[in-house]
């Protein structure tokens, strides 16, 4: 049951028959794992913590740096030095003291996603490079959880729900890692900081819309931004049934750390 607080804060909620006091109910009681406290996480934890989504777990090794304060909201210019899933914490806690937040200062890896990911709901892809990416969305698959996926470069974004067997998965669309250097990361060809409100933003849409079961979620379908012409484009893809990881009948059964090294995968993480 809502507290009086509550029916306050959430009344522009509460007021859509979507939603209403069921629903809101439904995020206080929803977990939700976010991967990176960068730029695509500060903009999903800021809105799903305000929106009311109860349980916040942030995994992110990093400290906050100056470079990261053009699109990375979450944190501050007193932040710098601070690890930043503390700092997220902290910006939480301000916001919306409802929200309970476990932050995790690990990069994720074979060995503690299993542990992790579970206890969760969904999973938030806010990560900056490959090795995470499809480590991420193997265990997803595995563990039977939907996967909220964004990502940023320059002036383009993308978004996508990875709900299999609903829809595909991340390997549905692109089956390995491309080769390492073929393609850059931001901190090597740079974006434009608002990107990852925009993209951060979409799939905390996303993620609200499955907790209440409601609306048309991005599954099945990737959706492309490109900021500078502004236009949206969604291209269908549907679930490959040979799939390693969600086909009929998968090689990937398990998480293996060997799967999910680059050559550069010590180099940063999780700073999208
Ligand atoms: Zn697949």
């Amino acid at each position: 049951m809502l507290t009086d607080q509550q029916v306050v804060r959430y009344s522009r909620h509460i007021l859509l028959p979507e939603v209403g006091g069921k629903g809101q109910e439904k995020l206080l009681n929803a977990k939700v794992l976010l991967i990176g406290a960068g730029g695509l996480g500060s903009a999903a934890a800021l809105y799903l913590a305000a929106a009311g989504v109860g349980t916040l777990g942030i995994m992110d090794a990093d400290t906050v740096d100056l470079s990261n304060l053009q699109r990375q909201v979450i944190h501050a210019t007193p932040d710098i030095g601070k690890l930043k899933v503390e700092s997220a914490k902290e910006s939480i806690f301000q916001l919306n003291p409802d929200v309970f937040v476990l932050a995790y200062p690990e990069h994720a890896t074979a060995d503690n996603v299993p542990r992790i990911l579970p206890e969760y709901d969904l999973v938030v892809d806010c990560c900056d490079n490959f090795a995470t990416r499809y480590l991420l969305c193997d265990a997803a698959v595995i563990y039977e959880k939907p996967y909220v996926y964004g990502s940023i470069l320059r002036f383009d974004g993308q978004a996508a729900v990875f709900k299999p067997p609903a829809g595909p998965c991340y390997r549905c669309f692109f089956h390995e890692p491309p080769p390492a250097g073929v393609a850059p990361s931001c901190q090597e060809a740079g974006v434009l900081g608002v990107l990852s409100g925009l993209i951060g933003l979409i799939q905390a849409t996303e993620t609200i819309k499955l907790i209440l079961g409601v609306g048309e979620p991005l599954i099945g379908r990737l959706l492309m931004v490109d900021a500078l012409g502004l236009e949206f484009m969604t291209a269908r893809v549907k679930r490959k049934i040979n799939c390693p990881v969600c086909g009929n009948n998968p090689s990937i059964t398990d998480l293996r750390a060997e799967n999910y090294c680059q050559p550069n995968c010590d180099a940063k993480q999780e700073d999208q």
